[in-house]
């Protein structure tokens, strides 16, 4: 099977886009799909929350982007949770400076996942938060896109933004690029708004709605600075349970498309 690329993207950080990264992976990896993560963020949260240190690389995907390294030299190995990472750290934003007056520049990192797309089922694209040329980037190599959306009252905002970059995606370059799902996340059941969002969200967006809805759960937050997925960290939590109901939902859909499937 040709691996699927997945770009995890929505521009307002703080999301839990790198959280449900890390956890996907480690949930479809359990699931014995192979995957990749490619950290496109500056910042190297996943990275980071792969167990990777990030001040110590040699070769990043910063490497991979201005054309110094193959995806194969700067890939490793997550500590735990079983999938690889093509790693990130501060460098990574001067990649986009460096690339200004490259030809095909937004086309980077698709051309270098050419070489190591064949050993994957799965390669999760970790965005930063902005629609800048890393975000271009990701949405260039990818197949499809996922949206975590936090449940609360601003969710939508710059959603129309992120529709409107990823129409222009599709015109310009990338006519095969859908969205895969919006996600809802750090739900928190005791709030009423929070329920009230999931629920508008659910109504608006309909089938393009994931139905596992992510849980806020402290879990989730203190794995990272352990270096783990929190699906490895406690994988009796409630996070990371909903995680991998979701690497399960998305499979599901992957592999079996629904009829009524739309743009
Ligand atoms: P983004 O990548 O979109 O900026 P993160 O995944 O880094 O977002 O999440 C932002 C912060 O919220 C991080 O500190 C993370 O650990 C925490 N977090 C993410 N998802 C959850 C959740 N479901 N419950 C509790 N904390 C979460
Ligand atoms: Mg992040």
């Amino acid at each position: 099977m040709k691996s699927r690329i997945i770009a995890i993207a929505n521009q307002k950080g703080g999301v839990g886009k790198t959280t449900t990264v890390v956890n996907l992976a480690a949930g479809l990896a359990q699931l014995g799909r192979r995957v990749l993560i490619v950290d496109l963020d500056p910042q190297g949260n996943a990275t980071m929350g792969s167990g990777i240190a990030k001040h110590d690389l040699e070769v990043s995907v910063y490497h991979v982007l201005i054309g110094d390294a193959t995806a194969l030299e700067a890939r490793q190995t997550a500590r735990e949770g079983g999938y690889d990472v093509l790693p990130a750290n501060r460098d990574v934003g001067g990649a986009e400076l460096e690339l200004v007056h490259e030809l095909a520049r937004e086309q980077r990192l698709k051309t270098a996942l050419g070489l190591v797309a064949q050993e994957y089922d799965f390669i999760l694209v970790d965005c930063p938060p902005s629609l800048n040329l890393l975000t271009l980037n990701g949405l260039v190599a990818a197949d499809s896109v996922l949206i975590p959306m936090v449940c609360e009252y601003y969710a939508l905002e710059g959603l129309s933004d992120l529709v409107g970059t990823l129409r222009k995606v599709r015109a310009a370059i990338n006519p095969k690029i859908e969205i895969l799902g919006l996600l809802r996340t750090m739900f928190d059941v005791r709030s009423n708004l929070s329920q009230q969002v999931a629920a508008q969200l659910a109504q608006h967006f309909r089938d393009k709605v994931f139905e596992t809805v992510i849980p806020r759960n402290v879990r989730l937050a203190e794995a990272p600075s352990h270096g783990l997925p929190g699906l490895v960290y406690d994988p009796t939590s409630r996070g990371a349970q909903a995680y991998q109901a979701l690497a399960a939902e998305l499979l599901a859909r992957i592999e079996q498309p629904s009829v009524s499937h739309t743009h």
